[in-house]
């Protein structure tokens, strides 16, 4: 039986909780039923036609539509849909991915562990940090330096990792030994100095805590090479440097959060190739099967890997989907297109300076304070005063607004607050870039004509 519109919307209002969601005031509002996509574009079930400037979630890296990973799927479903890696067994789709994406990844990581997501990939990092250090005889080496509006995820060690204040106020108490320093995100926090002292200061904040917590006591430091979910946040260049620096300084494990950032964002297979790291471990997930199916894990660092390895014992770790024979077929096919398409290398020669150059166009709008890119990743800063940066008044959700406009208009752009977030499939082209950057100025244009509006009302009052 094939249902209307109507009567999904219906049943979606009084059955289906959705993620990161107001439950009720979507039941009012009611949601948008996406049918179908082809390449870029998503379908809704008016037939409206919407460029999709988010990817799917930041996953669908080699877009929607692509039949040889339904044909990676189906053939696998037919062989072997199902079987767990517990009892000494293995299967080839598994095996073949692991060494791929060991292949792909930096050169000091060997191993990979599988997950079903990339929260439960951080909830992996956690269980592996605190196993090596007691292996390494330091059990006092607890502490996880995480940052400020970092995200890892929702799980209870994802949230507590992350550094979500709202998830952290209804999830919490959070996972003990982990805390939190500021965050690079200069144009929100760090515009009483320049871009490349605030990144040094940001690096400082690091060291700092490390000797506050004593370095005998901390065992890691956890962030995104780029902040995907906190804004889109590109730290300045000083940034990453200064924080190896920090790091070498002490012995404590990095950790490269590349849930969004691998397979491609930045124009490098990882992010921590991008920005010249060689992480300990690395948590991946979304773009690894471009959304098609769940799949997430853990690619492992040989100081890691061997220790739990040769001095470990059983680890007492591990879900029942770990290494899913379908998701780990779908995702073996789709590093080989991307491969094999030069995905990431177009992204990397041809698609980032563009976007760069037509994104930076729209710094000169009216209400944008700053447009920021890095790959196929993008940020807009809403303001309504340019001379100033100051933001909207917070009960306008110019953000909000901004996203609403956009989806009417036939782009999906996600807003953080009052920062609008891009990240398109990396199968795009110049042309559907034009196409994208005419989109989100005209949502702009009527984003200020809609807030001007507002705030007239708002002064009548
Ligand atoms: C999305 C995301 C996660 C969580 O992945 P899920 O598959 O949603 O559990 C973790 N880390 C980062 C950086 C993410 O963007």
């Amino acid at each position: 039986m094939r249902h209307s519109p109507a009567e999904l919307k219906r049943l979606d209002r009084d059955h289906y909780l959705h993620p990161f969601t107001d439950f009720k005031a979507l039941g009012e509002e009611g949601s948008r039923i996406i049918t179908h996509a082809e390449g870029v574009y998503i379908f809704d079930a008016d037939g409206k036609r919407i460029l999709d400037g988010m990817a799917g979630l930041w996953c669908v890296n080699i877009g929607y539509g692509r039949e040889e990973l339904v044909e990676a799927a189906t053939h696998q479903l037919r062989e072997l849909p199902f079987y767990n890696s517990f009892f000494k067994t293995t299967h080839a789709p598994v095996v073949k991915l692991a060494e791929k994406l060991c292949q792909l990844a930096p050169g000091n990581m060997n191993r990979v562990f599988f997950t079903g997501s990339g929260s439960e990939a951080n909830d992996t990092v956690l269980r592996m940090v605190r196993r090596y250090w007691a292996l390494k005889g330091k059990p006092e080496k607890k502490w996880i330096i995480g940052r400020e509006n970092g995200y890892h995820g929702s799980t209870v060690a994802g949230m507590s990792l992350g550094g979500m204040a709202l998830m952290h106020e209804q999830g919490g108490p959070c996972v003990p030994g982990i805390t939190h320093v500021r965050q690079p995100y200069w144009f929100g926090e760090g515009q009483h100095t320049s871009p490349e002292e605030f990144g040094r200061e940001c690096a400082q904040a690091i060291e700092d805590r490390i000797l506050e917590l004593g370095e005998d006591n901390v065992a890691a430091f956890i962030a995104e090479p780029v902040q995907g979910a906190g804004g889109a946040i590109i730290p300045p260049d000083s940034y990453w440097p200064a924080v190896k620096e920090v790091l070498a300084r002490y012995d404590i494990l990095l950790i490269a959060d590349e849930v969004i950032c691998g397979f491609g964002r930045l124009g490098e297979w990882f992010g921590s190739t991008y920005y010249g790291l060689t992480p300990d471990l690395m948590p991946i997930a979304k773009g690894l099967s471009s959304g098609y199916l769940p799949i997430g894990g853990v690619l492992v660092g040989d100081l890691v890997a061997e220790t739990l390895i040769e001095e470990g014992g059983e680890f007492f770790h591990g879900f029942t989907y770990s290494g899913h024979p379908t998701c780990a077929a779908v995702a073996l096919r789709n590093l080989e297109l991307l491969e094999e398409e030069g995905v990431v290398d177009n992204v990397r020669d041809n698609l980032a300076p563009y976007l760069a150059k037509r994104w930076a166009e729209l710094a000169e709008h009216p209400i944008v304070g700053e447009a920021r890119s890095v790959g196929l990743m993008g940020a807009l800063e809403l303001v309504a005063d340019k001379t100033t940066n100051a933001r909207f008044d917070k009960s306008l959700s110019a953000g909000n607004v901004c996203r609403d406009i956009c989806f009417d208009s036939g782009l999906v752009m996600r807003s953080v607050g009052d920062i609008m977030v891009l990240s398109p499939p990396l199968v795009i082209t110049r042309e559907q870039i034009d196409e994208l950057v005419d989109l989100a100025r005209r949502a702009l244009d009527e984003t200020a004509a809609r807030l001007a509006h507002a705030q007239q009302k708002e002064l009548a009052l």
